[in-house]
């Protein structure tokens, strides 16, 4: 078994040809994926509904994450193992590049906790840093 489809096993999904592309593709780059960058990558082999449940079902039980970029589009990152259907835990800093606008997570740099419980119940914190990536600086 390769470790995608342990992964689906993981979380009890089916271990469909889609989801496996879609896991491999969202691999296979250090940044975060784009939809239409998803889209353009796997072509005919997963078409745009498809895609699209698949996604869902994969930010529905931990296994993705979103990050909104400036122009409103979805982008997905793969999650660390402990996400699960109940808690995504994405404790990182994400960062967007000013010049290619590819979006990367940060997971050496730790969110701060912040407790306003006796005002707000947090349930997300999004830190976003800007700036040049390695690539374009
Ligand atoms: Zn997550
Ligand atoms: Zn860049
Ligand atoms: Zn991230």
């Amino acid at each position: 078994m390769t470790k995608f489809e342990k992964l689906l096993d993981n979380k009890q999904l089916k271990k469909t040809i889609p989801r496996l592309k879609v896991l491999e593709t969202l691999s296979s780059t250090e940044f975060a994926s784009s939809q239409p960058f998803l889209e353009k990558t796997l072509g005919k082999t997963v078409d745009r509904v498809t895609l699209y449940r698949v996604l869902k079902s994969f930010e529905n039980n931990g296994i993705i994450h979103k990050i909104i970029d400036d122009n409103g589009t979805a982008n997905y990152a793969i999650c660390k193992s402990d996400c699960n259907s109940v808690k995504h835990n994405h404790n990182h800093v994400h960062f967007i590049c000013a010049i290619c606008n590819k979006i990367y997570c940060l997971s050496n740099a730790p969110l701060i906790e912040y407790d306003f419980s006796d005002e707000f119940e947090i349930e997300t914190i999004e830190v976003i840093t800007r700036g040049k990536c390695k690539n374009c600086k």
